[in-house]
């Protein structure tokens, strides 16, 4: 996949740009504050409809204006596609495709696949489960868009399950409906459960590999699904998954009604990380939660290459710049063979990163 254009208009601090990009590395360099995430944000949220800092769209809109634009020009599928995206502060988003306007972010799906690391990626190791969840979320949903719309419905019926659950000592009668909602979530947690299984059984053979390639054969890293209690083998069918997540519930009936949450299912799924046997979250060093937390990322890079036979785009936010020569160099050597965004403050860097293309931002403009 390749990026091989973008224009943007009030992009963030962006007014106007056209910019093309090189099929291979491409170094975004620049101060501090003059856009070069912002730029990387602009990619990455062509490929989803969602940005990994913005909680809402209207941040991504330059202050003071009405709406932005983002297009791109991807090469993907052995096709040419265009995708665009239209925001406007109090309206809904909107994406096209080739001029065909999209109904849902989903429909995105396999059309530009990025896997995105950034300096707030070291939460994945330290922060809680939610921060894992995420990562899996993204990465499955750009994979599966099964996986997305049974993930879009779990959350809608989590906040109608939640509300019954907060409300129901007012209004008891909402109570006749949670059997049903129970059922419901059941249902489709159980296909959370059955992709996410898979998709962690690939990541724990490809991250591994790399984070021992990146530790120099000294650290081994491994990973584990964790998610309800009753299921004994999560990546079975989720017609057979159904009645363990029933009896989970089941038995947290009680406890749901008085603590007034919802406590069963796999929205308190987690992917437990360890280093040398031991939990990352509690005992890595620095050094070891950011190499572990790229691991990841180029572990999942590996599996969208794998299951779609084409590489994602790269975006790597200020990674460089943390990291010592030798990991630099190992980077930069697991990272060729598809189209990579890379940014950077110095220049001289740029130069070490070969036969790519530089680009020099301020204050929102290509210099
Ligand atoms: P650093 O090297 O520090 O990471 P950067 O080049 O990655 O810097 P960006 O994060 O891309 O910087 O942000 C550049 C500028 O964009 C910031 O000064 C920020 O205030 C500004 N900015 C962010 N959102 C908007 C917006 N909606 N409208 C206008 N400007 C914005
Ligand atoms: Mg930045």
């Amino acid at each position: 996949m390749i990026v091989r254009a973008i224009e943007l208009d009030f992009w963030r601090n962006y007014l106007h740009l056209e910019a093309s990009f090189s099929p291979t590395v491409n170094v975004i360099c620049g101060d501090n504050a003059q856009g070069k995430t912002n730029l990387l944000e602009a990619v990455a949220y062509l490929s989803t409809a969602s940005s990994h800092r913005a909680r809402y769209d209207r941040e991504l809109i330059q202050f003071g204006v009405d709406h932005a634009f983002l297009k791109a020009e991807v090469f993907s599928r052995q096709r040419d596609f265009t995708l665009e995206a239209r925001l406007h502060r109090g309206q809904r988003r909107q994406l096209w495709s080739n001029g065909v306007k999209l109904r849902t972010a989903g429909e995105l799906s396999g059309i530009l696949t990025t896997v995105l690391f950034c300096p707030e990626d070291l939460n994945l190791i330290r922060a809680g489960a939610a921060e894992r969840r995420r990562f899996l979320d993204e990465c499955i949903c750009q994979l599966r868009p099964r996986y997305a719309a049974a993930l879009a419905e779990y959350r809608r019926l989590y906040e109608q399950k939640t509300r019954i659950l907060r409300d129901w000592p007012d209004h008891p009668s909402l109570l006749d409906a949670l059997d049903d909602f129970n059922l419901r979530m059941a249902q489709t947690g159980a296909i959370l459960i059955h992709y996410r299984a898979h998709f962690i059984r690939k990541l724990a053979e490809y991250a591994p590999a790399v984070h021992r390639d990146f530790s120099g054969g000294r650290e081994e890293l491994s990973l584990r699904y964790e998610t309800v209690k009753t299921v004994a083998h999560p990546e079975d069918p989720p017609k057979v998954l159904l009645p363990a997540l029933l009896e989970h519930q089941e038995t947290h009936r009680q406890a749901e009604l008085d603590a007034r949450q919802c406590l069963s299912g796999p929205h308190k799924d987690d992917l437990a990380v360890e280093l040398d046997g031991v939990s990352a979250k509690q005992f890595a060093s620095q050094g070891q939660t950011r190499t572990a937390a790229l691991s990841l990322k180029l572990g999942a890079r590996e599996i969208f290459f794998h299951d779609t036979g084409e590489w994602p785009v790269l975006l790597l936010d200020d990674v460089l710049s943390e990291l010592d020569q030798r990991r630099q160099d190992f980077v930069l050597s697991r990272i060729s063979g598809g189209q990579v965004f890379i940014t950077c403050c110095e220049e001289e860097k740029a130069e070490r990163l070969g036969d790519g293309r530089a680009f020099r931002i301020r204050e929102g403009a290509l210099v």
